[in-house]
């Protein structure tokens, strides 16, 4: 199925032939500007709004969404044509309001503590269904009063695989939607090749690396696809990323308690950062509990020691916040398909002990 975003403004052309040629335009603007759908584009005659609703369907039918108990954290669970289940994360913070967008329906990336990873791989997504999440989200901001200004594409599926699909998304959301591209932040797995095309986009979007082990043996164990692309091209790639862009680039580091939360692996890390053309900055966040994953997320005051670890050795480090834990919409937690109870019916937040898992009905 071609989805309303899916179309370039010749294929939108064509489905409007035999309409005024300023059509293209006011509908193109209708749907990227104004985030609004074609029935509501009460400019166009009654007839064509209808067609074109007809013609241009939505990508993404929903399914359910669960919002944080202070509200400020909304998932959505999204049902794709063919039945993949993928979900999009908008969290408002006093500042700004972000997008997660999945790029993939499931992940082939095999990460064995993400659940989106423990779930394996169904399909890529298009152009269009990655942008409608943008949309979608963005329109229950506009509800709520609020601005998005930020994406991320950290939801589920690894970007840099699915490349030319999150490129022209990132196209789309830059030139037409009018969040600018240094308000986009692509997180890859750390795909050597997908950084090498990266650095060569028009649009200079913000680049996020998963790091989570700064040596080949326990990275291997940690994030699978290591073993094809391995620290040190990693790095190469990031350094020639870095001197083509000269934007900042972060290293993600989720921490796992006894596993890479250790001085050393502060130490590690730092040679690693510290060794760019541009420093790279440290996002450490605790390791959120998944159903599949039998280890715990490193405790505050361990954190707060290897962050200050890293600060004393000279690297900018920040603690990013786990939200959402309590609708499983944190980090690594977005698992469609065997989707926990409504939020209403979950206990307690935060990590939740990995022994006693918590059971995940469907929906
Ligand atoms: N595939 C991409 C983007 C999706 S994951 C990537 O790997 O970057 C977004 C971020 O969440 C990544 O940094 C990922 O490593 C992290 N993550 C995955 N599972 C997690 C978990 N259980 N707890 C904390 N972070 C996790």
């Amino acid at each position: 199925m071609v989805s309303r975003y899916d179309l370039s403004p010749d294929e939108l052309a064509v489905v409007l032939d035999g309409e005024p040629r300023y059509r293209v335009n006011q509908v193109w603007e209708g749907l990227y500007a104004q985030l609004r759908s074609p029935a509501e584009l009460t400019t166009l005659p009654k007839a064509l709004r209808e067609r074109l609703d007809r013609d241009l369907p939505s990508a993404l039918r929903p399914v359910t969404e669960s919002v944080s108990d202070s509200g400020d954290t909304v998932k959505f669970l999204w049902e794709l044509d063919g039945g993949a289940r993928i979900e999009t994360v908008l969290m408002i913070y006093p500042d700004r309001v972000t997008v997660c967008v999945s790029t993939q329906a499931g992940c082939a990336m095999a990460c064995g503590f993400c659940a989106t990873g423990q779930a394996g791989f169904t399909r890529h997504l298009t152009s269009g269904e990655i942008v409608e999440q943008v949309i979608l989200a963005a329109r229950r901001g506009q509800d709520l009063g609020r601005r998005v200004g930020n994406i991320v594409f950290m939801g589920m599926g690894e970007p840099l695989a699915n490349e030319p699909a999150v490129h022209t998304a990132v196209e789309r959301l830059h030139h037409d939607v009018g969040i600018s591209a240094r308000h986009l932040t692509v997180s890859t797995v750390g795909i050597v090749p997908g950084i090498e095309r990266l650095a060569k986009w028009r649009e200079p979007v913000n680049l996020a690396v998963s790091l989570h082990a700064a040596n080949d043996a326990l990275r291997d164990e940690l994030v699978p696809i290591n073993r094809r692309y391995p620290i040190a091209r990693l790095m190469d790639a990031c350094a020639d990323y870095l001197e083509a862009r000269g934007r900042r680039l972060s290293f993600e580091w989720a921490l796992i308690s006894g596993v890479n939360d250790r001085r050393q692996d502060a130490i590690e890390l730092a040679d690693l950062a510290l060794d760019l053309p541009l420093a790279a900055h440290v996002n450490l966040i605790p390791l959120n509990s998944t159903p599949g994953y039998p280890v715990r997320g490193t405790e505050p005051a361990g954190v707060a020691r290897f962050r200050n670890e890293l600060v004393r050795l000279g690297v900018n480090a920040t603690v990013r916040s786990n939200r959402g834990n309590e609708i499983d919409a944190a980090c690594g937690q977005l698992a469609a398909g065997q989707l926990s109870k409504p939020a209403a019916d979950r206990t307690g937040t935060g990590n939740v002990p990995l022994d006693t898992p918590r059971r995940r009905g469907s929906v």
